[in-house]
């Protein structure tokens, strides 16, 4: 196969899948034969993305195949974040806007990170730099990625870029973007049929923190508390995984969507790092982290701090 494929992070939330689908048609366009896979179960929000566009979501693959020539890796870089064997395959190119950690690669790439909110803005700014056209489906998949991100724009990564894109986006698609962004980040709130594994693992991101290793998972809540009704059985599954990982630390973070605020439940050996970062006392593992919306701008940098 002289394909090369594009794919978003493990646990894949709407914008590794948006982005995936929207670079492989910005790629087409330029001539080059990719196809977008992804790396993990769609999410209820990401679902009704695609519900709605009817558009078909892309491959699941649990590894990347032999014959495929290279793989273009968007919303992430950090390996661990990645397929199993990334570490056995070429990496053409990296779109992302996160932090660089836990990367890196034998030939040179193109390697574009922007301390923007979302992928796809950094993609809505490649499709004009190449003059290529943005259909009405391909505008509201890179729509869905921002507002997904953003949190329908109240979340502090969300940037001027971010909003600006957003704004063209929405004229593009014809869509209404406030109507149809809290329709979208509702429909990921839909938990009731999740087992508790699948809501810890839905959204889950490993790090690497000096020599300790965390995962944070984040949920998305119009009322934390139903969450929270099921705390012990939570804290039994967080347990489990704790050993099989051999984590130092699992954080559940229960953002409330409409508040802007994050109920959180610390389980391991580091919680005091989880007190010392945000300055608060957990009770029953639990503590509330006022106007905490974003794992990455407000968790990832203040507890990686503390470990070092
Ligand atoms: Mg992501
Ligand atoms: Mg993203
Ligand atoms: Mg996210």
């Amino acid at each position: 196969m002289d394909k090369k494929m594009i794919f978003g992070h493990k646990n894949p939330d709407t914008d590794s899948i948006c982005s995936a689908l929207v670079y492989a048609d910005l790629k087409t366009q330029l001539g080059d034969n990719v196809k977008p896979v992804r790396l993990g179960e769609l999410n209820k929000e990401t679902e009704y993305v695609l519900d709605y566009l009817d558009v078909k979501a892309p491959e699941l693959i649990t590894k990347v195949p032999e014959d495929v020539k290279g793989v273009i890796l968007v919303d992430h870089n950090e390996f661990q974040q990645s397929v199993d064997n990334i570490r056995d395959v070429k990496i053409l190119e990296v779109i992302d806007h996160h932090r660089i950690s836990n990367f890196e690669t034998n030939d040179p790439l193109y390697f574009r990170v922007e301390p923007v909110g979302c992928t796809s803005t950094i993609l809505y700014k490649m499709y004009q730099e190449n003059d290529k056209e943005i259909s009405k489906t391909i505008a509201t998949l890179m729509l869905s990625a921002i507002i997904s991100d953003s949190l329908l724009f109240k979340s502090p990564t969300c940037t001027k870029e971010d909003v600006k894109a957003a704004k063209e986006l929405g004229e593009i698609a014809e869509i209404n973007v406030e109507e149809y962004g809290l329709a979208m980040l509702e429909a990921g709130t839909a938990l009731d049929d999740k087992t508790a594994v699948e809501l810890l693992t839905m959204d889950a991101k490993e790090f690497s923190f000096g020599e300790s290793d965390v995962i944070i998972a984040q949920v998305n809540a119009i009322d934390t508390g139903t969450v929270f009704e099921r705390r012990e059985e939570l804290e039994a599954e967080i347990n489990k995984i704790i050993k099989e990982k051999e984590l130092d630390l699992f954080l559940l973070v229960v953002t409330d969507i409409i508040n802007s605020n994050s109920d959180v439940l610390a389980i391991g050996k580091a919680t005091q790092n989880v007190e010392e970062a945000f300055k608060v006392k957990l009770a029953a593992n639990r503590a509330l982290l006022e106007g905490v919306v974003s794992r990455k701008k407000q968790i990832v940098t203040h507890l990686g701090d503390t470990f070092k």
